[in-house]
């Protein structure tokens, strides 16, 4: 149920369908060329895209705006040490800003870094300090259901170091959840053997945090240990064994921009922390605001502390639960149990005509919103090029924004695709223009369905 209600709204409209089919074709079939006014349900990523609390408006009038010294700093700092346990923090202006600051001081030339998986701003920024980023998933994580496919496989890491020497790999990465896979959460007995490994190697622990309330709620739901703990209690555990934290403030700081490096107050980690600071004036803004106005910090302080609300929480996963329930109750194939924030839709096994070079997962995008104007991404082939990677689409569940109504839209959205589908309207798509850098060919590509082509060449 959930755990609020609207003082603030925005309106929201459903395109007739004539007007989607036009918005469709100006987008050139590619939902990043959408504009949002055009988009009813808007799943496309619940990065920045939440609703804030009136207590984080309340307190942004409060915002203390000095260049240094600001008092929302203070405020900010207290925030990260009661929610998630680290002193001191370098601010940055969302969570790829503090990726730079501490990747750029861990991690150099010929470096090996493991990671659960990486998510790809972490990916970049490691490869751009000069490291090899390495995932190191348990095997088969997805194939059944596992309570935390999100693990780190410790056993990978150590063949890794094996094979490369421990004085290259000067750190161990974890995240959490594990946005790349799925959104699966990491057990607290699976960051104790990630500490346990650093150790041995006598590299730094960092925690990729992004998702730390959502997989407290997960370690409290599924590991016996913490069965009677807070979800604010299970957080500062899991958060208690790493040296740093990378945070995104979009995604758990329930805010819309902000991020930082969280570093633990330990001697050993003076001259990582010094450096890294560094970094955060270079490239982020002074130390006490780090490219966030002083109402960012304010309102990112309050949210920290709602994230672990049992209510906010509690609400949050079940939001994304019920999502997967409604589209599974109608036959649609997701990825089960859910993660934390979205949904995942096997689209070659929904789209089981369309083959792999017409790509289905972006065939479903488009249908998505050609039926309903709910608006996916992709996360497949066309997404990216020359990977084995599953044809998916992922829904993500903005925080505390849709509600029930919204998620019956989206299921019968799939309804209606089905009946498509089942007519043999849906032939798939094919690029007519890409960017020179297959990597960002999602973001800006653009194509038209595969019927259409045939049809000119009849003519
Ligand atoms: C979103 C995200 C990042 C990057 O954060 P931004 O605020 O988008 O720059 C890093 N790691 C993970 C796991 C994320 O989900």
């Amino acid at each position: 149920m959930r755990a609020y209600k609207a003082k603030m709204v925005s309106p929201i409209r459903l395109p007739d369908r004539d007007e989607r089919e036009a918005n469709l074709e100006r987008a050139g079939y590619n939902v990043f060329n959408l504009d949002s006014e055009a988009v009813f349900v808007d799943l496309l990523t619940d990065s920045g895209t939440g609703t804030m609390s009136e207590n984080q408006w309340a307190a942004m009038l409060t915002g203390d705006e000095a260049y240094a010294g600001s008092q929302s700093f203070d405020r900010l700092q207290q925030a990260v040490a009661d929610v998630m346990g680290f002193e001191r923090i370098i601010p940055a202006h969302q969570g790829r800003g503090a990726e730079n600051v501490l990747y750029g001081a861990l991690v150099g030339e010929g470096d090996y870094v493991p990671n659960n998986t990486h998510f790809d701003t972490t990916r970049a920024h490691i490869a751009n300090s000069g490291g090899e980023p390495v995932d190191c998933p348990r095997e088969g994580a997805l194939d059944d259901d596992r309570p935390f496919a999100g693990d780190l496989d410790v056993e990978a890491v150590r063949d890794l170091v094996d094979e490369v020497g421990a004085e290259n790999v000067p750190a161990v990465l974890l995240t959490i959840t594990n946005n790349s896979l799925a959104g699966q959460p990491v057990s607290v007995e699976n960051v104790r053997a990630a500490r346990e490994v650093a150790d041995e190697l006598d590299a730094v622990f960092v925690i990729d945090a992004c998702r730390f309330a959502e997989n407290a709620y997960f370690v409290r739901e599924r590991e016996p240990e913490f069965a009677d703990d807070s979800v604010a209690e299970v957080a500062r555990e899991q958060l208690s064994y790493a040296d740093a934290v990378v945070m995104s403030g979009k995604k758990d700081g329930l805010v819309n921009v902000g991020g930082f490096v969280g570093i633990r107050d330990d001697p050993e980690l003076d001259d990582l922390y010094a450096t890294a600071r560094e970094r955060g004036i270079l490239y982020e803004g002074f130390t006490t605001y780090g490219g966030m106005a002083g109402r960012d910090l304010e309102a990112m302080a309050v949210g920290l502390r709602e994230a672990v609300e049992e209510r906010y929480v509690a609400d949050r996963v079940d939001q994304v639960r019920r999502l997967g329930d409604l589209l599974a109750d109608r036959g649609v194939p997701v990825q089960r149990p859910t993660g934390g924030h979205a949904v995942y839709v096997d689209a070659a096994a929904f789209l089981p005509d369309v083959p792999a070079d017409r790509f289905p997962g972006q065939a479903l995008v488009c249908e998505l919103y050609r039926e309903g104007a709910v608006r996916g991404v992709e996360l497949g082939s066309f997404a990216f090029p020359e990977t084995d990677r599953p044809e998916l689409v992922r829904l993500s569940l903005p925080r505390r924004t849709y509600g029930a109504d919204h998620l019956e839209h989206v299921a019968e959205t799939f309804e209606r695709v089905a009946d498509r589908r089942d007519a043999g309207e849906i032939a798939g798509l094919e690029i007519v223009d890409e960017p020179e850098m297959a990597e960002l060919r999602h973001f800006s590509a653009e194509l038209r369905p595969v019927r259409e082509r045939e049809a000119t060449t009849a003519d």
